[in-house]
């Protein structure tokens, strides 16, 4: 392993620095450390106000980089009690990960697992750059992986009337990698339904429940996973998809 160079920068304009200079930001280190780590050298984000924003302004929660997951999932639960993100991010993993897992490096790493993709994509959440302040839509993000490892994600911003809904994660124990997991939300009797775990990774359906559950059918793909063959894999999810866009009612 390479000796790695560790930095713990106190300002965002640093991060940015850095980060253009070919070295890698840190999280919660919980992916990283699976990795070669054939890497320049890494820097910590968690001393930085930007990327540890918790704010509510109304129309949106702002939700920090750094913020790990066990953090994100109790403040979201007190400004939107049920919540269906909250629900997502305290049944991720386990109480130690969720300490170290933050938002920002379960986007960018994007696990097939992640059980934030699904409903962080059915909120039509927004991802915030350290860099300029741009905005990319977190499906542009997921589908362009160079736009992944190019951009310093500094916060999301999640509209708040879009986090009402459900979620459901499909695991043989509770604490266990998701084989696949759904959310589903409802405004103005359009359903957003999104699906991660399926081979084209996270896919959002929109429309009525019968349009969501035609093209559901048609579209999801799944892999063979812990005994279970595709077409379980598949029925199983749509038996879901079913249940949670009853429940949302449109
Ligand atoms: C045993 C185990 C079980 C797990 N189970 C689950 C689970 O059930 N559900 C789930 O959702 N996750 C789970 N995870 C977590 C998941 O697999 C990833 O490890 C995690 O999402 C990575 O987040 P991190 O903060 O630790 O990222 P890090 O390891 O710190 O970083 C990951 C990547 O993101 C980059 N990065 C970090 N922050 C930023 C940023 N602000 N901007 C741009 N790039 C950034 C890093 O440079 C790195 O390339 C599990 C992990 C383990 C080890």
């Amino acid at each position: 392993m390479n000796n790695l160079i560790w930095y713990y920068p106190k300002t965002k304009s640093e991060c940015i620095k850095y980060f253009n200079d070919g070295f890698r930001p840190h999280g919660g280190g919980t992916f990283l450390v699976k990795t070669s780590l054939n890497i320049k050298g890494l820097f910590n984000l968690s001393d930085i106000d930007e990327f540890k924003i918790l704010s509510n302004d109304g129309n949106h929660f702002n939700i920090g980089s750094a913020i790990t997951f066990s953090d994100a999932g109790s403040w979201l639960n007190l400004v939107s009690p049920d919540n269906y993100l909250s629900k997502a991010l305290l049944n991720a993993a386990s109480t130690p990960l969720r300490n170290r897992i933050t938002i920002g490096g379960s986007l960018c790493s994007l696990p097939k697992w992640s059980d934030i993709a699904a409903p962080l994509l059915c909120a039509n959440a927004i991802i915030q750059t350290a860099e300029s302040d741009k905005e990319i839509s977190l499906e542009e993000y997921f589908y362009d992986r160079k736009i992944r490892k190019n951009t310093l994600v500094s916060s999301i911003k999640i509209p708040v009337s879009n986090l009402n809904g459900t979620y459901y994660r499909f695991t043989l124990t509770g604490f266990d990698y998701q084989i696949f997991s759904v959310a589903v939300s409802e405004s103005n009797s359009i359903l957003r339904c999104a699906v991660n775990g399926n081979k084209n990774g996270p896919s959002l359906f929109t429309g009525t429940s019968t349009e969501i559950l035609n093209e559901t059918e048609q579209k999801l793909i799944f892999s063979p996973e812990r005994g279970f063959s595709s077409e379980y894999i598949k029925n199983r999810a749509l038996t879901e998809i079913k249940k949670l866009v009853k429940i949302a009612g449109a």
